[in-house]
């Protein structure tokens, strides 16, 4: 029911467009520059109707503008940094739905690396796009927010179904599986995600989308309550939120 198109941006970002099959109404996810997205719109459907933003940072609102001025586009941002997003028209707050068609997204605020960060959610079509919160094998740094609000703000994503398909903001998934194996060695499944991930950077295939599954098994930052993983740190009496502070700052100076 939902067409979705990786578009590869600046160094390393990732944009989505997507399309209802239903309705053929279209969207694109974190528009990084208006250049990028628009050439795969040329190649592709001809047309936006919508231009959706998980938070304010440049690199995900950078095409914003320029795509709105010339698809006349509707612009969907978090209500809590509305005033931060280029022209901005649709303000959405956590639990709010926002409708593609057949497809639809709920909202789910995650403060943290910004304050305003959401997430569009979409159980029927079972995707998450994450944007700077969650990474496959990692999560954003804490820019705005408090390393409890972004504990909580992984919480969320951890309760959603299993099956649901993680669409993230930026190719870190490298980087990130370096640092989630110098402190969880033993993980068999981690050390297996390894070899396939690098398989696909050498091919230059993204390594998104990734389900929550398997993050949930190799993704130190959402196993902050693991034993081996609290030892290895030699944290094994601490809670899961001291233990997630530790693994963000060592994470910081990797
Ligand atoms: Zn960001
Ligand atoms: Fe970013």
């Amino acid at each position: 029911m939902l067409d979705i198109t990786i578009i590869n941006c600046l160094s390393d970002n990732y944009s989505y467009l997507i399309r209802d099959k239903k309705t053929n109404l279209v969207g694109v996810v974190d528009p990084s520059n208006f250049n990028q997205v628009d050439k795969k719109i040329s190649c592709t459907y001809k047309k936006l109707d919508f231009i959706l933003n998980t938070h304010h940072h440049g690199d995900h609102v950078g095409g914003n503008i320029d795509l709105k001025k010339k698809y006349k586009s509707k612009v969907i941002c978090s209500s809590y940094e509305a005033k931060k997003i280029p022209v901005a028209d649709i303000e959405k707050s956590d639990g709010e739905k926002f409708i593609l068609g057949e497809t639809i997204f709920k909202i789910i605020h995650l403060p943290g690396h910004t304050l305003g960060h959401i997430a569009f959610y979409s159980e029927n079509a079972g995707v998450i796009f994450t944007g700077d919160t969650l990474f496959s094998l990692g999560c954003g740094r804490i820019f705005e927010g408090t390393y409890q609000q972004m504990f909580e703000s992984l919480e969320k994503i951890k309760s959603l179904s299993k099956k649901t398909m993680i669409y993230c903001g930026h190719e870190y998934t490298n980087n990130n599986a370096s640092f989630c194996l110098s402190i969880d060695k033993d993980n068999k499944k981690l050390q297996n995600k390894i070899e396939d991930i690098r398989h696909k950077i050498e091919q230059k295939i993204p390594t998104l989308p990734v389900s929550l599954e398997d993050e949930l098994e190799t993704n130190i930052f959402l196993r902050c309550d693991n034993v081996k993983i609290k030892n290895s740190l030699k944290m094994d009496n601490r809670s899961k939120l001291e233990v997630f502070k530790k693994l963000r700052n060592l994470k910081d100076n990797f």
